[in-house]
Parts: C-alpha cells; structure tokens; sequence
C-alpha cells in the first residue's frame, strides 16, 4: 500500500488510533508486510496497567511469527496447569494441563504475562519512529483516497485508512456505531503479590481458580514468576455518573471473600494497592468498517474478560487485518477492510457471546454459605485441552492468507450475517 495523497511529510498508508496491545501488535504486522504505518498513542508514556493476562497458543503462535517470542518468554510464565478448586477448602476440583501438553497439542505455548510487561516488548519491538505519544484523536473526515486525522495538539496527518485501535472508549467507534457500554453487574478487583509471600502459589506455577457463589477469584504468577497476579470478580452495583476504574478497597475486597478457604484469604490480604473495574462489554455490531476506517481489538469487540480472549483476539484481528491490506497491493483498500471484517467478524462476536455466558461456570448461585454438592463444571470442558481447540487451535493468520487467495465471497460485498 502506498500513503495517501496529502502532505508527503506528514502522511502515512496506514494511521492506527492507539497503542495498545491491538495497535502496537498491527504495526509490528504491517512492518512485517512492507506496509507503511504510523500509530497515534494519546498518552504521553503509553505503560499498560500493572495486571495479569493471558495469553493462548491462538495469540502466541502469532506473536512469535512476529518475531517477539524470545523477549515475550523472557518476561511470561509456562504454568502447567489450570486448576479449579473449591471456594470453601480450596480442594482440587478439575484440572486442565497446560504447559508441555499445550505446545504438544496447539504447537505455541500457553503464557500468563504482566501487561505492561507485554505492552514493552510490543513498544520495543515496533521502535520509536513508528510511534506517536501525547497525540489524541479529536476529529477526522473520510474522503474517496483516505482520511485526514486531526489531533487534540493540533497536528494534522493523512493516511490511506485509519484503524480505530483506541480501546473499549473508542471515539472512532463512538461516531460509527454510537452505541454505549453494557454494564455486567459484576466489578473485578486486580492486584499483584510479591512471590515470596505466597510460598503455595509460587511452587508449581499454575492458573488457580475458584469459582464461587456469585463471584470468583483467578490467580497466576506473571513477571518471569516473581509476582501472582489475581483478578477477584464480585457483584456491584453501579450508578450512572461512576467511574469504570478507580482504587480498590482492600478492605471492601476482604468483606466481599470473609469464609473462603485460607488461601484465597490470604492471597487478597498480602496484596498492595488494589484497582477495580466496573466491568463493561457493548452489543455486538453488525459492521465495523467504512470504505477508509475499521475498529480493531476491544474498539471493535470489547468482551467480558471471563474467558481471557479480549488481547488474544485484538491479536487476530491485527493479522488478519495486515494480511487483508497487504494481499490488496494497495489499490482496493475498502476491499481489503471489509474482507478482514467478513474474517473476524463472526469469530469475535461468537466469543463475547461465550464471555457473557461464562459467568455460568465461574459463579455458583445462592449465597456464601455450605458448598453445594459437586463441583462446578469445567469451563474447559471435560475434554480438557482438546475442547479448547476452536480456540487455541485456529491459525488468524492462515485463515487470512487462505482467505486472499480465493475469489470474493459475496459476503464480502454485503454486510456479514451476524444476527
Ligand atoms: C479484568 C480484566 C482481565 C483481562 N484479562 C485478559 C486475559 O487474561 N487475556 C486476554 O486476552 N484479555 C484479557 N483482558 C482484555 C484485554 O485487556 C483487552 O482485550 C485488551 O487490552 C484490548 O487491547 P486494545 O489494544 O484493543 O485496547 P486498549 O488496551 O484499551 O488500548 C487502547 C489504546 O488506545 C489509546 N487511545 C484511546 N483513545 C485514544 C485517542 N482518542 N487517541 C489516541 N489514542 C487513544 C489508549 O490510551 C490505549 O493505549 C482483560 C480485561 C480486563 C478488564
């Protein structure tokens, strides 16, 4: 692809709105295809929040092709297993292997990663000279040839297409679908626990989770095993005027998990400063492109964080979206955007339809109190692993490739059928 007409100094092929894991992980595959690309990153010093992901072989297969995987493994942890265990005795309930069995099945490993940790390695990888910080998105118009960005410091820039990578507020999506956030009912606690004051968790490296009445707690060492992430979901309320992120209570977060087993108690007791999220996903939409902008990553999909897919998805959609731009040459770029969202589309939406229903494994009904007889099922599946695989087995990148190589569907002229 070739940068619009305008400005030559000041133009690119491709603008990409946000450095966030979807924007950075789009430079880094645009680079790898030849295509010319600027990303625009409202914060002065783009960090990532101080909390845990994970991240699947659907994701890290990708991320290594793109030449990161040395530096992502030097920072990630390999857990070899995810447990469920019972809220009450923390007994083991069900267990799915991970580590040496993933890479045996999927063929790329299974991480749980700090954020900011990644969001470096992304930042380092894609260099300085494609990023943009301190600039924020105010306005843009679209024309045939491109669109012409402008920003709240002032600079103008024109670019082929515009990528709306700009999170779950996106302000692209904002004036393309006009729609609002859907709040879940539930707000999540995140926070991280020197290694050393959780002798338990920091042996056998493992995701541990506890699904409980109404609530339920995750956690995960991240930072090459020197901190244990957790993520502790409860119900809430919430008023309209409420911010979606603000300081947690530690004390408002011990009440919400008074009588659960020792060890879940004591993780949240040795946490330092808490946040919490009011937890927000939007309705699915129909379309996501116009001839010149496209959404990308939670801009396009934002989805409950229930089966950890949201980054893993803003991964797929970033190379696929490079492939379709690439495989075009440039000359039909408004192709090239509806091709990658036929692709994505209704993959993403079937995910944040299985997000929102997740809450049915993970939170047990009726109130803290004696354990209900059995265990939950298995989020998993029984099957384990292998049932994972339409999720941790699907190729974003072959199903691209494959995909260009064949004539236009007539879906791709048309809006995707997505109910
Ligand atoms: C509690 C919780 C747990 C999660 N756990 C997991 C997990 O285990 N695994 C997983 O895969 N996912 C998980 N997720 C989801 C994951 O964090 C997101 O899906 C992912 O970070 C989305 O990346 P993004 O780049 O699309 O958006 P963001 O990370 O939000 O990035 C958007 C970027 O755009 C910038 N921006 C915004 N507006 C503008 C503007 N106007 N101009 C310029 N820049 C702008 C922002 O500053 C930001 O840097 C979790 C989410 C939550 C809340």
């Amino acid at each position: 692809m070739s940068a619009a007409r305008g400005n030559a100094e000041d133009s690119s092929a491709v603008a990409v709105v946000g450095g966030g894991i979807a924007g950075l992980t789009l430079a880094l595959a645009l680079r790898r295809e030849g295509v010319d690309c600027t990303v625009f990153e409202r914060s002065p010093e783009p960090a990532g929040s101080g909390a845990g992901l994970q991240l699947a072989p659907n994701a890290t297969r990708l991320l290594r092709r793109l030449g990161v995987a040395d530096a992502l493994h030097a920072v990630a942890v390999l857990p070899r297993a995810l447990r469920l265990r019972g809220w009450d005795d923390d007994r083991p309930l069900a267990t799915t292997a991970l580590g040496a069995a993933c890479l045996r099945t999927f063929g790329a490993p299974y991480y749980t990663v700090h954020r900011g940790q990644l969001h470096h390695v992304l930042r380092e990888a894609v260099g300085a000279g494609r990023l943009r910080t301190g600039q924020r998105l105010t306005a843009w118009t679209e024309d045939e040839d491109g669109v012409c960005l402008t920003f709240a410091s002032g600079a103008r820039h024109r670019a082929g297409v515009m990528i709306g990578a700009d999170g779950v507020h996106s302000v692209v999506r904002a004036r393309m679908a006009g729609d609002t956030p859907v709040f879940s009912g539930s707000s999540v606690y995140r926070g991280l626990v020197p290694a050393e004051r959780l002798p338990w968790a920091a042996g056998e490296p493992e995701i541990r989770v506890w699904p409980g009445p109404g609530r339920h707690l995750v956690c995960y060492p991240v930072s090459a095993g020197r901190e244990i992430s957790f993520t502790a979901t409860v119900p809430a309320a919430v008023s309209g005027e409420e911010s979606w992120t603000a300081d947690g209570d530690p004390a408002e977060l011990a009440a919400a998990y008074r009588g659960w087993n020792p060890a879940a108690v004591r993780l949240l007791a040795a946490a330092g400063p808490v946040r919490r999220w009011l937890l927000h996903d939007r309705e699915i939409l129909t379309d996501w492109v116009t001839p010149r902008v496209a959404l990308l990553g939670d801009a396009a999909h934002p989805m409950l964080p229930f089966l950890a897919q949201g980054a893993n998805q803003a991964v797929e959609d970033a190379v696929t979206l490079a492939v379709c731009l690439a495989r075009t040459g440039g000359d039909d770029a408004p192709a090239a955007l509806r091709r990658y969202r036929d692709l994505r589309l209704p993959r993403t939406a079937l995910i944040q339809r299985g997000a929102r229903g997740a809450t049915r494994f993970l939170h047990r009904p009726g109130p803290a109190g004696p354990r209900a007889s059995g265990p939950p099922p298995d989020p998993r599946g029984p099957a384990g692993l292998r049932a994972m695989s339409p999720l941790y087995g699907y190729d974003a990148e072959e199903v691209a490739e494959k995909a260009m190589r064949e004539p236009v569907p007539w879906r791709a002229v048309s809006r995707p059928p997505v109910s």
